[in-house]
């Protein structure tokens, strides 16, 4: 019995935390981050989640990597999004194995992670021409070239699956000179990005 009470005190003790977590994140400064599909609430994301890292351990496509104390204390150990792993295929694993819904279901025709924004300073094809890489590899004709053949973002086509950005050559082709960006990267929708158009 006397364990039984320990584990309620403990499990509640933590529970308490969690949500107080969740107020604190309202309060302090807090850089928006890339979380998986159906995590897009952070007061809600950041009250819910308990760092168990089952969503990590499941994605098919190891998208899924864990933020760190330079992000916050808050955010440390907390699922983000890390596009040069991976990219979402919107399969619901992570939410599936969600102990707590900190990852909620979510609708794949509707859900988005992020937003794509080509980096016109080190993308090739707005250098000197010629990639059409990330436009091949979205599935969701959300990339298009301009006159001269430079790729523009439509923000209402992109869902931020990141596949645009795993695949883009422009960090290997410019890392001679020290680059250390790819030419089209996916950041949060609250960051309040134009797409590049
Ligand atoms: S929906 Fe699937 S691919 Fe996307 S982050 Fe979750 S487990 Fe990974
Ligand atoms: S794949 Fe990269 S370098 Fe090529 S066009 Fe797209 S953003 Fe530019
Ligand atoms: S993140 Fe890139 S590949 Fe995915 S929908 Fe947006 S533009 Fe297309």
């Amino acid at each position: 019995m006397a364990s039984r009470r320990t584990f309620l005190k403990i499990t509640g003790g933590a529970l308490a935390l969690l949500l107080g977590l969740g107020e604190v994140s309202k309060i302090l400064p807090h850089k928006p981050l890339l979380r998986p599909p159906g995590g897009q609430d952070e007061t809600s994301f950041i009250s819910r989640c308990l760092r168990c890292d089952r969503c990590r351990s499941v994605c098919p496509t190891s998208v899924i990597g864990l933020a760190n104390l330079s992000d916050s204390i808050m955010d440390a150990r907390t699922p983000v999004m890390k596009f040069h792993l991976g990219y979402c295929n919107f399969c619901h694993k992570c939410v599936e194995v969600c102990p707590t819904q900190a990852l909620k279901p979510f609708d794949s025709k509707i859900v988005r992670i992020g937003l794509a924004t080509v980096k016109k300073d080190i993308c090739m094809a707005w250098d000197f021409g010629g990639c059409t890489v990330c436009l091949n590899a979205c599935p969701y004709h959300a990339i298009a070239l301009d006159g001269q053949g430079r790729p523009l973002v439509d923000p209402h086509k992109c869902n931020g699956c990141g596949i645009c950005e795993k695949v883009c050559p422009a960090l290997v082709m410019r890392s001679y000179i020290g680059g250390n960006v790819r030419g089209i990267v996916v950041t949060p929708i609250a960051a309040g990005r134009d797409g590049g158009l």
